[in-house]
């Protein structure tokens, strides 16, 4: 739901889940539990513990996340949390309330919803056709995306590994000037430390999601008849987490331990770590991998025919959700089902929130 119709949110539907990448209550999560790590983690300066939990209202252990994740209900807008926990989504919420005037970020000159992903395809060298392939054939090298705001593509494919950068900086601004986070007298008083923790956790999640590295963010490319293909970066996102209309309980149940497991055993494997536009990077071209996992499972959740290559016939209008996340497939050499393959990029995504922390506050306290 990037770049069309994100006007009519907020305010005809506020009780409806945004596509704009992991559900705010997806954000909410992964970000409070990449802080609770953080504090558990007897290598933190107390320091940074101290700066965490004073941003931080709502921290609990793993067992009242699980009861969390299966019963809060949370929509668009980050109802009952405060400090990182609720900067961490209003990337998403700016992008809704803007409607159809939207402003211009600056230093990017684009509105804020482009900020959110990289559309790898529209990097590809060669006269070949900018688009998604199941082969994935249109997926460029690292080194044919330049290091350059000015490249024109950039305005078309998204400026995600721009904004990472761009957020790190400023959370290294306000560790530095001991803007730790909202204080009466501390003016302006949403400039802080929180807050550009918070942009920088939720970027850092979005670029885990792999239909926020292609061009065919909704996996229509499976369908035979796109233009009716269903919202596949819905399921992918906040459909099994925070449904509007139904809870898929059995989806969360099975979920929730294989992302606990995933948390201890998933390592960070970028190893580029100062150059954070090429670690963003690596990151997309890795997720972009997942694609066709997620485009066959599609077509088995809703019984296209055809190949993934030559989609036929008509699809069915009601999407199983519980079969697309059960359907299995390769990803990375490696056979499992899109609720693994999610599980294990999620908790990726704890990872990178957990190490640009505190690599942020590392280089603050370094002046
Ligand atoms: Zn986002």
């Amino acid at each position: 739901m990037r770049r069309l119709f994100l006007f009519c949110l907020v305010i005809l539907i506020p009780s409806a889940s945004p596509a704009l990448a992991w559900s705010t209550k997806e954000h909410i999560q992964l970000t409070r539990i990449a802080i609770e790590r953080l504090i558990a983690d007897p290598a933190t300066p107390s320091e940074m513990k101290a700066w965490l939990r004073d941003s931080t209202p709502g921290l609990r252990d793993i067992d009242a996340e699980r009861a969390w994740f299966m019963n809060q209900r949370q929509g668009i807008n980050p109802r009952g949390v405060d400090g990182i926990c609720f900067w961490c989504v209003m990337p998403d919420v700016e992008t809704f309330q803007q409607g159809r005037e939207e402003k211009k970020v600056e230093p990017f000159n684009v509105p804020e919803r482009l900020l959110h992903y990289i559309d790898l395809e529209l990097f590809v060298t060669g006269d070949q056709k900018r688009e998604y392939r199941h082969d994935l054939s249109r997926k460029p090298k690292i080194d044919d995306i330049p290091h350059d705001m000015k490249d024109p593509r950039f305005v078309q494919a998204g400026m995600l590994p721009f904004r990472v950068e761009d957020c790190y900086r400023k959370l290294i601004g306000q560790l530095r000037a001991d803007r730790l986070y909202d204080k009466n007298g501390q003016f302006p008083r949403d400039e802080h430390a929180a807050h550009w923790a918070g942009y920088l956790a939720h970027y850092l999640e979005d670029n885990t999601q792999p239909q926020h590295a292609t061009i065919d963010y909704k996996s229509s490319a499976y369908f035979a008849d796109k233009r009716k293909a269903p919202n596949v970066h819905a399921q992918v996102e906040y459909m099994m987490a925070d449904d509007e209309n139904a809870d898929h309980m059995s989806v969360r149940e099975a979920f929730w331990p294989v992302f606990v497991k995933d948390l201890d055993e998933v390592k960070d494997p970028i190893t580029e770590s100062k150059d954070l536009f090429r670690a963003t990077l690596e990151v997309s071209l890795s997720s972009y991998d997942a694609l066709p996992l997620i485009g066959v499972a599609a077509m088995k959740a809703t019984n296209q025919g055809g190949t993934p290559e030559h989609p036929q016939g008509e699809a069915s209008d009601k999407f199983d959700t519980e079969t697309f996340y059960a359907a299995r497939g390769e990803f990375h050499g490696k056979e499992m089902s899109v609720l693994e393959m999610k599980a294990c990029q999620q908790a990726w995504a704890v990872k990178r929130v957990e190490r640009l922390f505190r690599q942020a506050w590392d280089e603050a306290q370094a002046k």
